[in-house]
């Protein structure tokens, strides 16, 4: 380094003007101990340059050589007096700034308002406010700063009233105020605001702009944020990455798809904002497909995802159930360090957990360095899906000596880990817990939880007192658990009183017409069960029909009950043929009182082996490779008859299938499933 030095000197000879130049290029690269050389050949630095040494230490971080070289120098003027204490506040030492700026012989305004953002930095409010009210002169850079300082410690009231008695106000007091309100969910006033902005006469900047058009977002303002972008166009704002990609949201949030694409492809110079902004319109107007074609196009054009990118995909990911495609952009996340981040790990939990893989999700749980309230809530409902009960109470220990405050989802997953694992002791004293500590939080689906828990334990009774006194009314879901309950314990006045307020919310509900005709099928009567098909048909009201599917290599394989459509059905049915002699042959025999829940069809028998979900095993065994696992999704329950089937079936092929079906996860395995028959 000395050499270049050396070089920089030889060529420009030794002028002061060009060694300060020289200088100035090595602060500029963030060589400090180079530029440190060349400051030490200067003979007499003047103040100036000393400030611009100063600055350059603090800005990495060498708040040690900034102090030892401002304590050394002959003169110092207010501005290298105010460079080192924004130096110290930038380097996280308040202490030492508050000593210079009591030492310093003159203040100015600057001086006054870089300690008082200093402290709003630091959330020290108060002593924020008391230097405010001493300040002789104030600025208008110093009451923006009160209201910056107090929309960033959330104290938005208080901005209210600083914005109101300022004597004069500029673009940026306006600004501040309008995407304040909006960050704590008052954008109507935002919107409010904004209006007397313009009418005031004072001219937006990209900044108002994507301020305003976040807050029509929200709201789904959409004829003020077309007024807007009409705004944006005319003062030539559109090739701002920020207002383009506030424009993006906007539209996607307001449901105009159309008008997302337009805004992203008239503007000619598209940041990772912008793409993700468009990856994560698609994503929340449940185009995955499409949004997943922006993440693989935006890294074809050179941009590198970020966190929120990563994110949009991978919830689009799962929402398409495509654990592949997940794979790829998980590895991708390795490589930008990702992998780790609170949120883009999150995302991965919920993938791999709701795709079937709860292993995986563990796994990455373990190496988020910052867990946060929806990491440990992804994974005690992920456990609960997955009916590992025991994990998912392992979790919530872990997250209490974590001084984590659970929340309403914290409940819902531990009530249905408790209700998917028959833990009744434990679902009630959650439940207590809840109803008494945080009432406030005891939402329906805590209700339909508990009901079902206490349901499929036989304690019809006291179901049915919970429903009695419950606070709010309870909806179809509450009490179609009762009515499950009432079928699986053959409780036929009860069922009756469950279906009956059922159709009082719903009459079209045919969950409860097909658990009532079970019912009425298990104790063989045949005349009760033919009034309700009777009902069903004059109402028309249609059974939900079974349907399974897997995806393999991204394309998803969807079946029917005993369907006949799909490319390789002769080599499906084949398969299943196959397994049914085999089943005989291990001494499986269907059972036909084991119609639980609304499930398809059990009583055409010759139908039974050809449920939509066996389809689908079948495909997977005929597709993939020997010993892999098998992940099938279905829209209803798993019928009895099936799960005692596809248990046999794990045996046999030897490999692990996994069923998601409407209410939880079934890993098969040798002969077992994992929900140990309770489902
Ligand atoms: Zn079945
Ligand atoms: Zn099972």
């Amino acid at each position: 380094m000395e050499g270049l030095v050396q070089i920089h000197v030889f060529c420009a000879g030794p002028s002061s003007f060009s060694l300060s130049s020289a200088l100035s290029d090595h602060l500029k690269k963030r060589e400090l101990d180079e530029a440190r050389a060349i400051f030490d050949q200067i003979s007499s630095p003047t103040v100036h340059l000393c400030t611009k040494m100063i600055a350059g230490y603090t800005e990495s971080y060498r708040l040690g050589d900034a102090l030892k070289l401002f304590e050394g120098m002959p003169l110092r003027d207010t501005v290298c007096w105010n460079s080192m204490m924004k130096g110290c506040l930038d380097c996280g030492d308040v202490g030492v700034a508050r000593t210079l700026f009591d030492e310093m012989p003159q203040r100015n305004v600057v001086s006054w308002t870089t300690m008082i953002n200093g402290y709003l930095q630091f959330g020290r409010i108060e002593v924020a406010e008391c230097l405010f009210r001493e300040m002789p002169t104030k600025d208008i850079a110093a009451w923006n700063s009160m209201i910056h300082g107090y929309i960033c410690n959330g104290r938005v009231e208080d901005a209210v009233k600083v914005f109101e008695v300022m004597p004069r106000r500029n673009v940026i007091s306006w600004t501040s105020m309008i995407s304040g309100l909006d960050r704590y969910g008052r954008s109507d006033e935002a919107l409010f605001l904004f209006r007397s902005m313009v009418g005031s006469g004072v001219q937006p900047t990209a900044n108002t702009f994507s301020s305003i058009i976040t807050a029509c977002a929200n709201v789904g303002a959409l004829q003020l944020g077309c007024q807007v972008h009409a705004s944006v166009v005319k003062l030539s704002y559109s090739f701002d990455a920020f207002v383009t990609a506030s424009l993006v949201t906007f539209y996607a949030n307001c449901k105009q798809i159309d008008y997302c694409c337009k805004v992203f492809n008239e503007n000619t110079c598209k940041n990772v904002v912008v793409w993700t902004a468009l990856l994560t319109g698609y994503g929340s107007n449940h185009r995955h497909e499409d949004a997943l074609k922006v993440f693989s196009d935006m890294i074809k054009n050179g941009f590198i995802p970020n966190q929120s990118s990563f994110t949009s995909a991978l919830n689009s990911c799962c929402e398409l159930e495509d654990v592949e495609r997940g794979k790829v952009i998980h590895a991708a996340a390795i490589t930008q360090g990702l992998e780790t981040d609170t949120f883009v790990a999150n995302s991965l939990i919920v993938l791999y957990s709701s795709c079937g893989n709860l292993k995986h999700g563990i796994e990455i749980f373990k190496k988020i360095g910052e867990k946060n309230i929806v990491s440990w809530n992804s994974m005690i409902v992920g456990c609960a899906q997955h009916g590992a009960g025991v994990g998912a109470l392992t979790f919530f220990t872990q997250m209490i000596r974590a001084w984590m405050d659970p929340d309403a989802i914290t409940f819902n997953g531990l009530l249905s880990a408790c209700r998917h694992s028959g833990m009744l002791e434990k679902g009630r004293r959650f439940f207590k817990y809840l109803s008494r500590c945080k009432p406030m939080e005891l939402k329906l689906e805590h209700y339909a939880c508990m009901v079902d828990i206490l349901g499929r334990s036989g304690k019809l009774e006291e179901a049915e007192d919970l429903i009695g006194n419950m606070p709010m009314k309870a909806n179809t879901k509450v009490w179609l658990a009762l009515l499950s309950a009432c079928r699986m314990h053959n409780n036929f006045e009860l069922a009756e009183k469950a279906a009956k307020c059922t159709f009082n919310l719903d009459p079209y509900c045919s969950a409860a017409y097909v658990l009532l005709s079970n019912l009425y099928a298990s104790a063989s009567r045949w005349s009760d069960v033919a009034r309700i098909r009777g009902k069903m048909k004059r109402r028309g009201i249609t059974k939900q029909p079974g349907r399974s599917w897997l995806t393999l290599k991204g394309l998803r394989h969807v079946f029917l009950s005993g369907d006949m459509s799909h490319a390789s059905t002769d080599k499906i049915y084949q398969k299943l043929d196959w397994l049914g002699e085999k089943l005989k042959e291990v001494g499986y025999v269907p059972d036909l009182r084991f119609a639980l829940h609304d499930v398809e069809d059990e009583q055409k028998d010759a139908m039974l082996s050809y449920h939509s979900e066996r389809l689908a095993i079948g495909f997977g065994l005929i597709s993939t490779v020997e010993g892999s696992t098998i992940t099938v999704m279905k829209n209803l329950r798993v019928c009895g008859n099936c799960h005692s089937a596809i248990k046999l079936i794990a045996k046999i092929v030897d490999r692990e299938i996994v069923v998601r079906d409407s209410s939880r996860f079934h890993h098969f395995r040798d002969g077992f499933c994992s929900c140990g028959d309770y489902w």
